[in-house]
């Protein structure tokens, strides 16, 4: 069986992640889709709603599992016995910083392949970091986010009002 992982902060999962997920499902045998804790970045969501968001997302792909890890993803992708690492590019900003991954990650263990997909054109526009900006300014987001994050989005609006 041909396993990989596609790991990600997914802070929140969009369609663009979605659209990588969907692709990445045919070319293996079984997709882990990796929420990843990231010291490194402070996310507006939590493990747990991000964790949540993804699973709800994902339910009806049957080949895909969605897990949760705070450890280096070459580390879980053995676990698993993944053979490939997914990611997806977007413009050449991407490409610099998942270069640099990528070399780290042959460093760590050159027996993971890295696997990038290239982002489909309609979708190459969307980031998390722009989806939360497009929500703070009331934009109009149901087009590129899964309805759950609309509600969650809403959710927290909520509840930091009270
Ligand atoms: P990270 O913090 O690990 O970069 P992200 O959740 O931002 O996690 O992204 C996970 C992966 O998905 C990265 O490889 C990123 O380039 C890719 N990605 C994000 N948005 C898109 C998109 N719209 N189309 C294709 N790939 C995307």
């Amino acid at each position: 069986m041909r396993k990989a992982i596609y790991p990600g902060s997914f802070d929140p999962i969009t369609k663009g992640h979605i659209d990588i997920i969907l692709r990445a499902s045919k070319l293996f045998d079984k997709l882990y889709v990796c929420v990843a804790k990231n010291l490194n970045k402070t996310p507006y969501f939590t493990l747990e709603e991000r964790l949540n968001m993804v699973k709800v997302s994902l339910k009806d792909i049957p080949n895909v599992e969605v897990i949760a890890t705070d450890k280096l993803i070459v580390s879980v992708a053995k676990e698993l016995n993944a053979i490939a690492i997914v990611r997806g590019l977007r413009a050449v900003t991407d490409f610099e910083y998942e270069f640099q991954l990528a070399a780290g990650n042959e460093y760590i263990d050159n027996n993971i392949e890295m696997v990038f997909l290239m982002a489909s054109l309609n979708k190459s526009f969307i980031s998390s970091s722009s989806i939360k900006e497009f929500y703070s300014y009331n934009v109009d987001i149901t087009k590129l986010v899964p309805p759950i994050v609309v509600e969650e989005f809403n959710k927290k609006k909520l509840n930091n009002k009270n």
